[in-house]
């Protein structure tokens, strides 16, 4: 008996156009390791439409690397009845030519994704099919029409996904690649909207998953691993979740240790952070942006870099480590901004950060404006929307003197001396949180 398959292929791996930024990257020791972790984190989306496939479909799953040469073999070898593939924009031109590939070998394609949702248009003219949106509630369909051989140019569900009975994925696919950690979502979309993310927009408004379903999901993870680290793959965990007790305390009863991200006010809200670090949520990354702009780009959580940073002591002194995002080459960014940042950064608190350049994704408002600027740089196309590539024309520097200046600051705050002392402080705050614990067992 025929039994159709579907290969999930997830565009993974982190890509840098900048040579220089490339070599930094596998030399400091702060960025390798990270970077490591990132590109090994599972296709959670992909996973999720594979936990919805019905049993008379077989499934299995390809994490592309940059690097991986024979990609399009290895997806033909397995001769499915359909292609799914997802890809970030950075990586767009590479699964526009798998999907070339695979068609011109008569294997049917489908797109979804946030690329896929921003540019359809543009996705529509290199994939057989496309999934605009969430693509749970369109999936069945897109089967069933792979199967009958009659798939739609494009799929997009009347209404958002409402995560209130959510498929569980199928970690099982992603064991085999023995990634890192596993990824795991308990709410999608962020009600903040600041005008460089698209994440919050693109996929509809802010919504929670029922804490049954999560513990659900953390047991399907428990089955298959005990190295139970994982990464809440989440816009803004607790955005508006009220007190997420019920969250905190599934997530401490897994027993798990968590990386999530957030914002700087759930250092405003000290019922929180007394359950937070016990929940096993051992660091948050919160978006400290930058500090050229407070505003327009931060959205409903603009504030004072002074108050900001209160929050972020208060959270680490609940015993989380907070990963500061910072983005460079914001409008005003000068060699002078780019001076006060490094200073800020080797003196700061913070027990990690993470730097980016600012990139005018599609479907965001910062891409808009920008082009209506003209300040978009046409040669450089998707594979340089990395985040760590210039892409659109700085106001007070050239292309080359941001991209100088950036390379600058990664080099002095991820040397050696500068990573050693972030690590003292993350050390200090578990090794405080575990003596208050057990001062409290006692
Ligand atoms: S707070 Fe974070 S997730 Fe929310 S809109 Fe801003 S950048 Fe996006």
């Amino acid at each position: 008996m025929f039994v159709p398959k579907v290969v999930f292929v997830a565009m993974a791996g982190i890509r840098v156009g900048n040579e220089r930024i490339r070599q930094l990257g596998m030399t400091l020791p702060a960025l390798t390791n990270r970077a490591s972790v990132i590109e090994r984190l599972p296709s959670l989306g992909l996973l999720t439409l594979a936990g919805m496939t019905p049993p008379d479909w077989t499934c299995s799953l390809i994490e592309a690397m940059p690097d991986d040469d024979d990609l399009a073999e290895r997806v033909l070898s397995e001769h499915p009845s359909l292609v799914a593939i997802s890809s970030l924009t950075a990586s767009a031109i590479r699964a526009y030519e798998l999907a070339g590939r695979m068609r011109s070998a008569h294997f049917p394609t489908v797109f979804g994704g946030l690329h896929a949702t921003s540019c359809p248009d543009e996705s529509s003219a290199y994939f057989d099919s496309v999934v605009i949106g969430d693509g749970e509630p369109v999936w069945p369909t897109v089967l069933a029409d792979a199967q009958f051989g009659t798939l739609r140019r494009r799929y997009q569900s009347p209404s958002p996904f409402s995560l209130a009975d959510p498929p569980t994925p199928r970690f099982d696919l992603a064991s085999t690649l023995r990634p890192a950690r596993f990824t795991l979502q308990t709410q999608r979309g962020c009600p903040w909207a600041c005008d460089f993310c698209g994440a919050s927009r693109l996929l509809g408004p802010h919504r929670t998953k029922p804490v049954s379903s999560i513990a659900k999901e953390l047991g399907a993870i428990g089955a298959i691993t005990k190295r139970l680290r994982i990464e809440l793959a989440d816009d803004n965990t607790f955005a508006g979740r009220g007190d997420s007790g019920s969250l905190l305390e599934v997530l401490g009863e897994s027993g798990i240790r968590y990386f999530t991200e957030s914002d700087w006010r759930i250092g405003e809200r000290p019922r929180l952070l007394e359950r937070l670090a016990a929940s096993g949520c051992e660091q948050v990354l919160i978006g400290i942006e930058s500090l050229v702009f407070r505003h327009p780009g931060m959205g409903a959580k603009e504030a004072s870099l002074d108050r900001i940073m209160d929050a972020v002591n208060a959270v680490q002194g609940s015993g989380v480590v907070v990963n500061g995002c910072i983005i460079v080459g914001a409008d005003g960014e000068s060699f002078e901004s780019l001076d006060r940042l490094e200073a800020f950064l080797l003196e700061c608190p913070l027990g990690e950060i993470q730097l980016t350049l600012e990139t005018p994704f599609p479907g965001t408002p910062l891409r808009s404006r920008l082009a209506k600027e003209g300040r978009l740089i046409k040669e450089r196309g998707w594979p340089y929307y990395t985040l760590f590539d210039v892409t659109h024309q700085p106001t007070l520097l050239s292309v080359a003197e941001l991209e100088s200046g950036f390379e600058r600051l990664i080099s002095s705050v991820f040397c050696q001396s500068a990573e050693h002392r972030r690590k003292g402080i993350r050390r200090r705050i578990w090794r405080e949180f575990r003596q208050r614990r057990m001062q409290r067992c006692k």
